[in-house]
């Protein structure tokens, strides 16, 4: 058991090097296979002894089920008396840790304490809820119980699973959201002296960012010192360079990059260029240029000193930098984990030591106006009632994007064909958009709302070797390759729209498998569970995946010519590493899913929110997804979690300094 756990484990934090924010694949995103106890409450100090008793009349003794949770089944037994349920111990499972963690808490609990199949799923974790509730029911019907009496046992609102709610009050700073960007908000203004309260509406904390890759794109001369500059690489730099003039702003930072760059290639230097002015460039150009120039260099100038600050704050990165999947450039850092929990635990840890107050359950409805500024919020406490908090200095605005609202999706989409219900996300049920709502409702001036990314990574067979796009060859159902696999990810998404069955599969082989981290054991699972196709040649390989061998022979074959002349190719790819050569080889397959929402809340380089005529809404702030202006039309990977974490910081700062 503890085997497959460490398998599921090292197999799900791979998949989730699959990018940057939300650079998730749609299977198993995260795991937490526990294989301890979760809940083990005493039944006789609770409410078992009236409210089970007509529904309960049990064999004693210990049971197990499982049932379907969101990433796979969750196991768990049941231990019954005569008449109650004693005791309830999760066992294996693959749910997402941190999202999952509340349910695996609460539910036990309140069916212990109440001797109900009746309590409430928790938000954020339906489906992990879900699968507890039905596999305790096979338990409930193994011991001779009546599961269907049980859900129909009441179950007293706002019971003791519930953690202290808030209550109306006043506070410096208050942040609503508690993902990376409302939790870097949390942090930077309790450091800089604020009294700070954090909402957050779902059960955990964390929101795309948890789930994410955790990719942070930074220029950073020292992790970057061993990668070598090519000439494909110095071909990209050349072609953005050539772009005409745009703004005054773009021509002054094209001006500074060129002499950069002149400068460069004067020094005889073979390590790869990068500055944050150069990173800044790319983020226009790979936005057709609808991005805010200014912001984008107030965000790629600011990279590198959050990234260090976040070390201070208890992040590890990695020494490696790589590509992830639309960075265009070898800048993306990870932490060893290559996930963005690893960045939500370290926050959150250091907010609440520095005295940062975090309420979840509790959903801001309404930001309140005094004397023309923003002074405060209503928000839904965990015990659903209405409270007011008042905030001194500012609130933050960091409710994230809208990719899980159908609806909004659809109203502001100017860049798909169909962008509905028929479409998956990849994205928190937490992306609703609210912030964008409260702000708009506030006079906030709303930026680049069509643009809304697909991330052509999302999991179909469910497995996945890496994320990076380094050494990967993109093919589709007929073998063939169609797209450049380091281009933009808003192309490679209309590329593969454009395949049969809207799929395409990631060709590696074992040496790249091996670079990444995958272990026999890992894919040896991946391929016994079908999240993976494989062959001991590529012709076995092709025969897995249902696709004609000699066709992909052919690509295999030019794709190694390629990667050996190391020069931009017929698709104009060129990012090349290593060939794919060595068997056993594989293949997952994806297709695309709503990954992040380019638009939303205007800001300026303070973070201060800007209403539609123009001028500074006192009091009120926004970082991260809800806010707009930054990437244009379409997101480099990688930029998401810099963009919310560095915007946080300069937010919380702000306020704090009011
Ligand atoms: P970002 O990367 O911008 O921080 P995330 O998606 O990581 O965005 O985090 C946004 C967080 O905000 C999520 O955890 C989400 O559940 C939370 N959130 C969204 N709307 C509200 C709201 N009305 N009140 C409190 N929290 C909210």
């Amino acid at each position: 058991m503890k085997k497959l756990a460490a398998i599921l484990l090292c197999l799900t934090l791979l998949l989730c090097a699959c990018g940057g924010n939300g650079e998730t694949t749609a299977a198993p995103e995260t795991t937490g296979s526990e294989t301890t106890a979760a809940a083990t409450t005493a039944a006789e100090t609770t409410a078992a002894e009236t409210a089970g008793q007509g529904a309960g009349a049990y064999t004693p003794g210990t049971y197990t089920a499982s049932a379907q949770g969101n990433n796979g089944p969750v196991s768990l037994s049941v231990t019954f008396s005569e008449e109650a349920i004693t005791e309830i111990t999760i066992g294996e499972h693959a749910e997402t840790k941190g999202t999952s963690d509340p349910a695996f808490e609460k539910i036990p609990a309140a069916i212990v304490q109440y001797q109900s199949l009746g309590v409430d799923t928790v938000s954020g974790a339906t489906n992990s809820s879900k699968a507890i509730l039905e596999a305790v029911a096979d338990c409930v019907a193994q011991a001779g119980g009546d599961a269907e009496a049980l859900r129909a046992v009441p179950v007293e609102e706002g019971g003791d699973t519930q953690a202290a709610a808030l209550e109306d009050t006043e506070v410096d700073v208050l942040v609503i959201g508690g993902g990376g960007a409302g939790l870097s908000a949390a942090l930077s203004a309790a450091q800089n002296g604020a009294s700070v309260i954090l909402v957050e509406k779902l059960s955990a904390l964390g929101g795309n960012t948890f789930r994410c890759g955790g990719a942070f794109n930074t220029a950073d001369p020292e992790r970057q010192k061993d990668i070598p500059m090519t000439e494909a690489l110095a071909s990209a730099v050349e072609k953005v360079l050539e772009h005409e003039d745009v703004s005054e702003e773009h021509a002054a930072l094209k001006a500074e990059v060129q002499k950069q760059w002149d400068e460069y290639k004067a020094s005889g230097s073979t390590t790869l260029f990068d500055t944050p002015e150069w990173h800044a460039l790319q983020t226009i150009d790979a936005g057709d240029y609808e991005g805010n120039v200014e912001l984008v260099r107030t965000l790629t100038s600011n990279t590198l000193d959050t990234l260090n600050w976040l070390g201070d704050n208890g992040v590890e990165w990695t020494d490696q930098v790589s590509t992830v999947v639309g960075a265009l450039w070898n800048r993306s850092h990870q932490t060893p984990n290559a996930s963005g929990a690893d960045i939500v635990a370290a926050l959150e840890k250091n907010a609440t030591e520095n005295g940062v107050t975090i309420y979840l359950d509790s959903k801001a409805e309404e930001l309140i106006v005094e004397d023309g500024r923003v002074a405060g919020a209503i928000v839904t406490n965990a015990n659903g009632e209405k409270v007011t908090v008042k905030a001194a200095k500012g609130v933050v605005m960091a409710t994230g994007g809208f990719s899980a609202n159908v609806e909004m999706r659809v109203k502001y989409n100017g860049q798909w064909e169909d962008i509905g219900e028929s479409v998956a996300t990849n994205n928190s049920p937490g992306a609703t958009g609210d912030g964008i709502v409260m702000g708009e409702a506030v006079g906030a001036n709303l930026v680049g709302m069509g643009w809304i990314q697909l991330m052509p990574l999302n999991g179909v067979s469910g497995g996945g070797i890496s994320g990076y796009v380094n050494s990967s060859l993109y093919c589709n159902k007929e073998g063939e390759r169609f797209v450049a696999e380091d281009q933009r990810r808003d192309v490679l998404a209309a590329a593969v729209l454009e395949q049969t069955d809207k799929l395409f599969y990631i060709v590696c082989d074992s040496k790249e498998a091996e670079l990444r981290g995958m272990t026999p054991e890992i894919l040896g699972y991946m391929v016994e569970n079908g999240l993976i196709y494989s062959g001991e040649t590529i012709a076995e390989l092709a025969e897995s995946m249902g696709v004609p061998a000699d066709a992909l022979e052919k690509t295999v074959a030019e794709f190694n010519e390629a990667v050996k002349a190391d020069k931009p190719d017929e698709f104009g790819r060129t990012t090349w590493e290593n060939t794919i050569e060595v068997g056993p080889f594989y293949a997952p397959s994806f297709s695309p899913a709503v990954h992040h929402t380019m638009g939303g809340l205007e800001i300026n380089n303070n973070a201060e929110v800007i209403n539609t005529d123009g001028e500074v809404i006192p009091g009120l702030y926004a970082a991260g997804e809800v806010t707009g202006g930054i990437h244009g039309t379409n997101r480099v990977g990688g930029n998401a979690v810099p963009d919310a974490l560095c915007f946080g910081k300069i937010a919380g700062a702000n306020a704090a300094s009011n």
